[in-house]
């Protein structure tokens, strides 16, 4: 990897990768949209995004966990906060994410309810099983990078039998937020940056109808600056062949077939459901939800949570944002009302979120 950071700072490497890309260009701008919030900061950290704002036009998507886990979802995680005897184990970005009526488990916290943060859903069982007289409830967020953990730690709690311990799970599926964005015909992209994580496990073939079905050249890239200067001279070149294709500028990191073993493991313990995109509303097939046979760790059944309709946050224009509509800027309470050490919304308060990455580079 240094060497890929090494190579991005010697001009000889560098300079004839952009001079390609606006080779051809040939004059136009390309309109791509990345649908990762690694990839989102990774653009900015390197200067890529500064380098070529002349020629790109670059929208960020849904790519980031927290930003579009829905309102409704985080009202779950604050009724299963209420619950007495119950102690919430979660990822710390989820901390501060406002659900209905602003309200975040950091507030729930505040007032009095057992919340943990934990490094891994193993870290949240081990706790599960020291503390017998209590029950560990996992929020399981994240997409197809995060599941498969996710559902080992369901595997494992079964089969040591476990029963104080629980998943809510939230998981969200990539493939089809990119048919739900590839529809809209008002975006008008001309191509995609395609997520190295979850195509680490996911692979190639799940992409596929991206250029077949919607004619949008995509590309699967690793987060190093050569890695995206590279992924951005394939997207110009197909732009400018008239081409749609996917892909693999990743291959050191995934494999045509993707990590058949995750996959194995995520389909025993996880099926596929209808699921609520904060911003965008509920895309069919696009979430997961434990199994049946796994319902005893599934803290919807064991603690009977439902959904229920809940109201955007007042002035928040995540939704927008998300769908590569707008840009955070565009937002008026953007670094007014909304900053990352008062976020209003989901996307200022994630690391990988768009407003944030936008605050923290400063783009006008
Ligand atoms: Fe939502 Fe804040 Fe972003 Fe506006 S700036 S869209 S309120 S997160």
């Amino acid at each position: 990897m240094p060497q890929l950071l090494d190579a991005f700072h010697d001009p000889q490497v560098c300079r004839p990768l952009v001079a390609a890309i606006r080779d051809r260009l040939a004059g136009r701008r390309l309109r791509f949209m990345e649908v990762c919030g690694t990839h989102t900061v990774a653009l900015f950290r390197s200067g890529i995004r500064s380098l070529l704002a002349d020629v790109v036009d670059h929208l960020s998507g849904p790519g980031c966990p927290v930003c579009v886990t829905h309102e409704r979802e985080v009202a779950l995680f604050l009724d299963l906060a209420a619950q007495p005897g119950v102690i919430v184990a979660t990822f710390g970005d989820l901390m501060r994410v406002p659900g209905p009526g602003g309200r975040s488990l950091k507030a729930a916290q505040a007032e009095g309810a057992r919340v943990h943060i934990v490094y891994s859903p193993a870290e949240a069982l081990e706790i599960a099983a020291a503390n017998p007289s209590a029950h560990v409830a996992f929020l399981g967020v994240g997409f197809e990078t995060t599941a498969p953990a996710v559902a080992a730690t369901v595997q494992m709690a079964k089969a040591r039998g476990v029963g104080n311990f629980s998943v809510l799970c939230l998981h969200k599926l990539v493939p089809p937020a990119l048919a739900a964005l590839a529809a809209e015909k008002d975006l008008h992209l001309d191509a995609l940056l395609l997520p190295g994580h979850v195509s680490a496990i996911i692979g190639t073939t799940p992409y596929q109808f991206v250029a077949q079905e919607y004619g949008i050249p995509a590309v699967i890239a690793g987060f190093e600056p050569l890695d995206l200067l590279e992924a951005v001279l394939a997207m110009a070149e197909m732009t400018a062949a008239g081409k749609a294709q996917v892909e693999n500028r990743y291959r050191r990191v995934v494999a045509e077939e993707g990590n058949p073993r995750a996959l194995a493991v995520m389909d025993e313990v996880f099926e596929i459901v209808d699921a609520p995109w904060r911003g965008i509303g509920v895309i069919p097939a696009s979430g997961l939800a434990l199994r049946p046979e796994y319902a005893a760790w599934d803290a919807r059944q064991v603690f009977h949570l439902t959904e229920q309709e809940t109201p955007p946050i007042p002035g928040c224009r995540c939704g927008e944002v998300l769908k590569g509509k707008l840009t955070p800027p565009g937002c008026p309470l953007f670094g007014r009302a909304c900053t990352p050490a008062r976020p209003v919304g989901p996307c200022m308060v994630s690391t990988e979120g768009s407003c944030a990455a936008y605050f923290k580079y400063r783009v006008a």
